[in-house]
């Protein structure tokens, strides 16, 4: 039998307390009281920068702390573009995943075309038809 313990099982009760008085100040709560959640930025201005938020969906709350500092001219300038190439290159692989996927079902089609004419050319071979 394995037994399995935390390490927060050994700790004292004073630094069990610390621990979560450090994660507790760790929380932001938002303007309506909510433990915001962190979510990612896509905007041009702060691609990729994250921020608190509120964690209710459609709240009037506009609750926003940044996360992350904010970022130098040259990648706000950059990133836009690489996400643009990078979607456009999503689509094209979509479009070559529906192709390819196209051409499989045309290749089982003549393979099976290929069996029927091998096993016609047989039966005629043999004077079976
Ligand atoms: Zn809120």
């Amino acid at each position: 039998m394995v037994l399995c313990f935390s390490p927060f099982v050994f700790l004292s009760v004073a630094q069990k307390i610390l621990r979560v008085k450090t994660a507790y100040q760790k929380m932001v709560l938002c303007f309506c009281g909510r433990i915001a959640i962190v979510r990612t930025s896509w905007t041009s201005t702060n691609p990729g920068r994250r921020f608190h938020s509120c964690p209710q969906t459609y709240s009037r709350c506009d609750f926003i702390g940044w996360v992350d500092p904010l970022m130098c001219v040259r990648s706000t300038a950059i990133i836009p573009g690489l996400l643009r190439k990078m979607n456009k290159q999503d689509e094209v692989n979509h479009d070559l995943k529906v192709e390819v996927e196209k051409l499989l079902v045309e290749v089982r089609k003549l393979k099976m075309y290929l069996i029927c004419s091998c096993v016609l050319i047989v039966a005629i071979a043999i004077g079976y038809v």
